[in-house]
């Protein structure tokens, strides 16, 4: 048993379900009891610590916030190359720079690489579960999972799914990619932390044969998840009308293909119409907000208050390499922006909640990560209030924890993240 002394601050439940002053719990001096890698307690210092049994460790954090583990619902690990790559939006950046990374991942060292220096700079931004692409190749997969294994964290993956309108060295055929599929889920789904995701990249790069195998998958194994993209750019919306012109709007190629339902995840979700919004809500999707890639990759606003209006999940997401941070601190303050600019406001406890119990919840995870209620997984980030000059005065004028959060959210990245905590182990500490 482990014991951590900090702030603590915790989602209950959505704010937009039941306001904000019952949608989190707060300890200004709170402890967190933590055993067999799972939260056995949390509560305030003074009523916990007479209780711990004799030799206890007590690990005190000054200046500092614990908040449970955030969760990426949407991130592509075979892209950190291509992170801030200049002057395109999405089908000639998938061209230009996207598949050219990818088509490296044929080599299982480079996975490995790549695979090991994702995780580490998801875990430096205190990110402890992420729904992530691989490539097309079934090593991405291994590669990702061996080393996500490793460190115990809860992860889900997928391979790429493209059997067509994608170069030669990316592609497999329908069948491959469903033999191939079969294979990573039985040796990887379920074990330990990990789940696995159907992974189709988009409708434009998989022929109908190739989304009719991803909804036997589906069918064929419980629990797996779907991950895929959807509706983020005007032009892909085009090329997907021109591919399926049978399908009545871009949502109804998938649903054709039975593919929504609890965990499937669609990531974008920007130019949706008031149909697709309802059937996202009726079958229980969700959608991954990426502000960060939106707005880099021009591609529009998300409308988080319609889409959670029609009942759908909503998590977080980066989408790097289309986002420009793995940070979802810096999400948050995006998002905040992309808000402002529709008239709605994100009220920092719900930009919280976003981060980790939403997220969990978008991913139907939320009986194991998202909040640090007792029996959940010890997932959590110790936060640094003063991990920068401006961050330490900006706090230090801060009345109100609302108003502590909120500065974190906009003024925080990588660097507020002091440790991170995965099934109770410490996997990364920021060198002061
Ligand atoms: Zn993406």
């Amino acid at each position: 048993m482990h014991a951590h002394r900090a702030a603590l601050l915790h989602c209950l439940a959505d704010p937009r379900e039941v306001g904000i002053e019952q949608s989190y719990q707060y300890f200004e001096d709170g402890l967190l009891l933590v055993e067999d890698g799972k939260v056995a307690q949390i509560g305030d210092a003074a009523s916990l610590l007479p209780t711990l049994p004799a030799g206890v460790e007590v690990v005190e954090y000054h200046d500092a916030l614990i908040v449970p583990g955030f969760v990426d619902t949407h991130i592509h690990y075979p892209q950190v190359d291509v992170i801030a790559s200049y002057g395109t939006q999405l089908l000639e950046w998938l061209e230009t720079y996207t598949f050219p990374a990818e088509g490296r991942f044929v080599d299982p060292e480079h996975a490995r690489a790549q695979a090991r220096f994702f995780l580490e700079e998801l875990l430096r931004n205190g990110t402890t579960t992420a729904l992530v692409f691989a490539t097309v190749h079934p090593q991405s997969v291994d590669a990702f999972f061996e080393e996500a294994s490793r460190l115990d964290l809860r992860m889900i993956a997928g391979k790429v799914l493209m059997d067509r309108n994608a170069p030669d060295y990316l592609r497999d055929d329908a069948a491959s990619g469903y033999d191939e599929s079969k294979t990573l889920i039985e040796r990887w789904h379920g074990k330990g932390r990990l789940h696995y995701a159907v992974t189709p990249r988009f409708a434009p790069t998989s022929t109908p044969e190739q989304l009719e195998l991803a909804g036997r998958l589906l069918r064929e194994y419980p629990g797996l998840y779907l991950h895929t993209h959807l509706s983020e750019n005007r032009a892909e919306i085009d090329w997907v009308k021109e591919l399926f012109p049978e399908r009545k709007h871009y949502l109804d190629v998938y649903d054709h293909y039975r593919l929504l339902g609890a965990r499937s995840v669609f990531a974008h979700g920007i130019h949706l119409c008031d149909d697709e919004c309802r059937r996202l809500g009726e079958s229980g999707s969700a959608v991954a907000f990426c502000p960060t890639s939106n707005l880099f990759l021009g591609s529009g606003l998300f409308d988080l208050a319609r889409l959670e209006g029609h009942g759908v999940r909503v998590g977080l997401g980066t989408d790097v390499g289309g986002g420009t941070s793995f940070s979802q601190l810096q999400s948050l303050n995006e998002a905040y922006k992309v808000l402002q600019l529709q008239g709605q406001q994100l009220d920092p406890f719900k930009a919280l909640y976003l981060a980790t119990l939403g997220g969990a919840r978008a991913l139907y995870l939320d009986e194991q990560i998202g909040n640090l209620q007792p029996g959940k997984d010890a997932d959590f980030v110790v936060l640094d209030y003063r991990a920068t000059p401006l961050l330490a005065r900006r706090l230090k004028q801060a009345r109100s924890l609302e108003e502590k959060l909120f500065a974190l959210t906009i003024l925080g990245d990588d660097r507020a993240v002091k440790e991170t905590f995965a099934a109770g182990r410490s996997v990364h500490r920021r060198e002061s």
